[in-house]
């Protein structure tokens, strides 16, 4: 699943192609994943209207028209957002496609078809996922004294509250287990038996995972690309993440896969403690 670096790469090489761009006709070929309108009002209400802004927060999109509209997509899965020249060949596993004055079509490809798109009109509709995210990595707002709130009644595994959208946005397994094994720290240590310190090297690697993803223009270990169509380069320099039985980069011990938060893990049980 595209994660928050991923997603903000999407955002950066998708904007020039669409941002100051009419919707001139809309082509849905998948209707379930319209959520919201009926899909039968979705191509109505868009058509004629002007991009103004993309937008992202946590792993959502936000295209922002010039009227009151937002169009909020998540890729789930396997979705894709890929702008082409109009006469271009279509791209595989197209569901919807936007047609755009200046040649330009935006198509929204899905393999698994579990990606969404909902119009929010005038604020019709709320979406929970979206407003009860958790604070951006990077941000003020995420700091060790933040989470240490956030931890402090928390039994379960310091893994599973990373991946909590509403504890802290964006993140999904590669960046858990990159910016657990970067502070050295166990997936499945109790969440609330971590130290300040320990804390506050949680925040810095975070951050520094995800900056180092964004840099290298997202992770692909399938299907993602960003708005060009163009693969991520992030895969060639993780830590632990798919190197299950490869040896630790920092001590050459063997990497342990194991299952923690009900999710696919990989750690060093020698780095991290
Ligand atoms: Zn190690």
């Amino acid at each position: 699943m595209p994660e928050l670096p991923e997603i903000e790469q999407v955002r950066k090489t998708l904007k020039p192609h669409i941002v100051n761009k009419m919707v001139k006709h809309v082509d849905i070929r998948l209707p379930r994943m319209i959520k919201h309108p009926a899909p039968e009002n979705f191509a109505d209400i868009l058509v004629g209207q002007s991009v103004r802004e993309l937008k992202r927060r946590g792993k959502y999109l936000i295209i922002e028209f010039n009227t009151n509209l937002r169009l909020v997509i998540h890729l789930r899965m396997t979705g894709a957002l890929v702008a082409a020249d109009s006469d271009a060949a279509e791209p595989p596993y197209a569901k919807v496609r936007f047609d755009l004055t200046g040649d330009k079509t935006l198509w929204f490809c899905d393999i698994r078809t579990f990606g969404t798109m909902h119009l929010i009109v005038n604020d019709d509709i709320s979406l929970p996922g979206l407003e009860k995210l958790g604070p951006e990595p990077g941000s003020s707002e995420f700091s060790a004294e933040y989470l240490e709130k956030i931890v402090k009644n928390r039994t379960g595994a310091i893994k599973g509250v990373l991946l909590n959208q509403e504890a802290v946005a964006g993140l999904g397994n590669i960046y858990v287990d990159e910016a657990l094994a970067q502070a050295g720290i166990l997936p499945q240590k109790p969440a609330r038996s971590l130290s300040r310190k320990e804390l506050k090297e949680l925040v810095a690697s975070v951050n520094k995972v995800i900056r180092q993803g964004i840099k290298n223009r997202g992770t692909t270990f399938r299907n993602y690309v960003d708005g060009n169509g163009t693969q991520g380069t992030n895969q060639h320099h993780l830590l632990v993440y798919g190197r299950k039985g490869q040896p630790c980069k920092k001590c050459g011990r063997e990497l342990i896969g194991t299952k923690v938060a009900g999710r696919g893990t990989t750690y060093c049980a020698n780095c991290q403690r």
